[in-house]
């Protein structure tokens, strides 16, 4: 028996969530896995999902419609999904004793409303499972020897295991200890990696006005994204404003767009804050509320949400005191124009630090899509955020993680057994 087989069978890098997923499945069976991770704690990042909520997965439980929503890539996910989909994990962490409640848009959260409570089921079966974890480790690299990868060093020791899992994720929010290390590894071993890129990442508006507005959240509203006054494309649903721009689930989706328009010239953006209302049926509707003796002051919280209504004033130059009935048929028609289209330049897309997820990884034509297995490197498993897939908000993107997690560690026993 060599070296490698008196020590591990399988070895997780990374212990994100795709890397949790893969290290129970692997242990399930029995196989000694060993899950390493540079942070002291597991799950750094999924504790900061769904805004501490964790948007666990999207209940869209076609695979069809869900693989739409990925793009082109999206096929690739196909295997995964059939095996271990949306519906498969939300029943996974009820069994676990996690009940889940599916909100507006098909997010799927914990009852509880808490992250910690869903690294708390991985944790619980991990240690169920008997999984070493080698906490606060780095990797520093890979030997690999005739297309297999030998050992695991790290910065004092090195690790021997039959099997490796690399989920290392991507480059985003690099404080959470996603450094995009794996790419340089993979690439090193003859993986093509295509470009990473921030994707759902904040936007930085030119309007300085913008800053006085931190902190306000809108829903239902829709934005529109122009470019030489053609619109590009739309969203409808919730928006927030930061102390440098705009962010939210409809900024987020929008930003991939966005991002490849911006070397082609200025992208503007038009908030419509009233977009069940057609410009005729609002026009009526103030028409109506402009005759009573209110002040306009008074009456703008019942139209826009309070933070908005210094802003309407300075657009419209309204006087605030104003009464309603004496607004005349041009002032009605400014304020009209804003509450359909409160406009935005954008200065530019927020980087890696502060990016939901990261676009490109590890080229999907180099991973086996049944198995998650690396088609260049005999004992490698890749899963999670370090390929080259990514999806929407709405819980698409911790799913690829449960997906290919789940894949990789049971097929990396299967190899073994
Ligand atoms: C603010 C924020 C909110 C989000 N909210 C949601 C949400 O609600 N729903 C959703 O679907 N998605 C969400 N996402 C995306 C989701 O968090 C990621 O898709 C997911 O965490 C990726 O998982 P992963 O396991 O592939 O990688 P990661 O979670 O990045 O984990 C990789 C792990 O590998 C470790 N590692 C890296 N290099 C080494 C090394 N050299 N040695 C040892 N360990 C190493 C890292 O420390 C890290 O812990 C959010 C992302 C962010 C940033």
């Amino acid at each position: 028996m060599d070296k490698i087989e008196k020590e591990f069978e399988v070895a997780v890098i990374g212990g994100g969530p795709a890397g949790m997923m893969a290290a129970i499945k692997a242990s399930e069976k029995g196989s000694r896995v060993v899950l390493i991770e540079k942070n002291l704690n597991l799950g750094k990042k999924l504790l900061i999902t769904g805004g501490g909520r964790c948007n666990i997965t999207q209940a869209e439980f076609n695979n069809k419609k869900f693989v739409e929503k990925l793009g082109k890539k999206g096929q690739f996910l196909f295997s995964a999904l059939a095996v271990f989909g949306p519906k498969q994990v939300c029943e996974f962490f009820e069994k676990n004793g996690l009940p889940v409640k599916t909100e507006r848009g098909g997010r799927v959260f914990p009852v509880s409303d808490k992250s910690p409570d869903v690294l708390n089921v991985l944790l619980k079966r991990l240690n169920k499972n008997k999984v070493k974890l080698l906490l606060g480790q780095e990797v520093v690299g890979l030997n690999v020897k005739d297309g297999k990868i030998v050992s695991i060093k790290l910065k004092e020791k090195e690790i021997f295991a039959k099997i490796i899992i690399l989920a290392t994720g991507g480059k985003a929010y690099p404080g959470t200890g996603s450094t995009g290390q794996g790419y340089f590894w993979a690439e090193k071993m003859g993986h093509k990696i295509i470009k990473p890129l921030p994707s759902l990442v904040p936007l930085e508006i030119k309007e300085s006005w913008v800053a006085g507005l931190s902190g306000l959240g809108l829903k239902n509203v829709r934005v529109d994204v122009f470019q030489n006054n053609k619109k590009i494309d739309e969203k409808f649903g919730e928006m927030l404003f930061t102390h440098f721009g705009v962010s939210g689930p409809i900024i987020l989706d929008l930003s991939k767009r966005i991002g490849e328009l911006m070397p082609k010239g200025e992208v503007t953006l038009k908030i419509d804050l009233k977009p069940a209302l057609d410009i005729l049926t609002l026009d009526k509707r103030l028409q109506r509320d402009f005759q009573s003796k209110r002040i306009f002051k008074n009456y703008l919280p019942d139209l826009v949400p309070q933070k908005l209504g210094d802003l309407i004033v300075r657009f419209t130059k309204i006087s605030p005191d104003k009464k309603l009935n004496s607004i005349n048929k041009e002032e009605r028609k400014k304020l009209i124009n804003v509450l359909k289209a409160v406009e935005l330049t954008v200065r530019g897309a927020i980087g890696f630090g502060q990016a939901i997820i990261t676009s490109g990884g590890i080229d999907l034509q180099e991973i086996n899509s049944r198995t998650m297995r690396s088609k260049i490197i005999k004992n490698l498993f890749l899963a999670g955020e370090i390929i080259d897939l990514d999806g929407p908000t709405g819980g698409y993107n911790l799913q690829i993680c449960w997906s290919t997690g789940y894949i990789a560690g049971s097929n990396a026993t299967n190899l073994i057994m």
